[in-house]
């Protein structure tokens, strides 16, 4: 892993693509990830983004970006008008192409500096996604940051399995994540599980019934639907298919997210999202 820092111009980045519909603006603390070579990475999308990677190969390399904060104050005015004028709120996506609580956080603290920083300059709302269970390390940091602005926490739990054949293991193991979400539901801090992409589940009445427990909503999405491309081709060009249907031929079908959808809405009555519509906080 080949860890470096980095200044940067500009931190909020204006969405397009799929994050339109979610929110204003996009914020990475880091460029690259960690935890590239572990499970969620076998099917990020953002290994193929040539602007991010470029060229090196994914899970190699990690930039921390930590002038971040300063630059988010320096931006702040100007991007929440924008947004605001525009798009009608401003809302901050972090982060849709790093995880901002990978390892270099604990050393570089980006993320943490950036947050504080939203403490004092505000956005609309901000989501924070993440895969990691270190997202429940800064509980001190969240009552100031919800008093400030609307903080939704969106944590990925695609199964509950760690591992599919032949692929490398969840870098945050599926029961951490589970505990960290019930962390911060019990600080007050709205958490939604992101079941996204939807890996194949071993005992889905199980599963939604313990996400219930530690959850406000669930989503729901499905790499045939959701991963950006036409139907799903991004996807079906990685291991991951092929693992799914190791498991569970009927996981890589479409009709497995609506099959998992309905044992969702048992658990979650009124708070299931899919696709979209889910990250964007729309839930039936
Ligand atoms: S944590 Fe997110 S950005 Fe990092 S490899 Fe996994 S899916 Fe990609």
């Amino acid at each position: 892993m080949n860890l470096t820092v980095a200044n940067v111009s500009q931190i909020l980045t204006r969405t397009s693509g799929f994050l339109h519909e979610v929110c204003s603006h996009s914020l990475q603390p880091y460029r690259g990830c960690a935890f590239g070579n572990s499970l969620c990475g076998v099917g990020c999308y953002v290994r193929h983004n040539i602007y991010v990677t470029r060229g090196e190969p994914w899970g190699t390399f990690v930039e921390a970006r930590t002038n971040a904060a300063e630059i988010y104050r320096n931006q702040y005015e100007r991007e929440r008008n924008w947004a605001r004028a525009r798009r009608g709120q401003f809302g901050i996506f972090l982060s849709s192409s790093t995880e901002p609580f990978q390892p270099a956080e604990m050393k570089h603290r980006v993320t943490r500096n950036v947050l504080e920083a939203m403490v004092d300059c505000p956005p609309d709302f901000v989501i924070l996604q993440t895969h990691s269970h270190h997202v429940s390390d800064y509980l001190d940091l969240y009552p100031r940051l919800i008093r400030a602005t609307k903080l939704r926490v969106h944590l990925s739990i695609e199964s509950d399995r760690d591992d599919l054949p032949g692929l490398p293991r969840s870098a945050s193991p599926v029961s951490k994540r589970i505990e960290a979400a019930g962390t911060l539901k019990q600080a007050g801090v709205p958490v939604v599980i992101m079941v996204a992409p939807l890996l194949p589940i071993d005992r889905p009445e199980e599963f939604f019934r313990r996400l219930a427990e530690v959850a406000d909503a669930v989503v729901i999405d499905h790499f045939i639907a959701g991963d950006g491309s036409q139907n799903g081709a991004r996807t079906l060009r990685t291991d991951l298919p092929e693992a799914m249907e190791a498991i569970d031929p009927e996981s890589v079908k479409l009709a497995y997210r609506e099959q998992m959808v309905k044992v969702a809405r048992s658990y979650f009555p009124g708070k299931v999202g899919v696709n979209i519509a889910g990250f964007a906080g729309k839930y039936e």
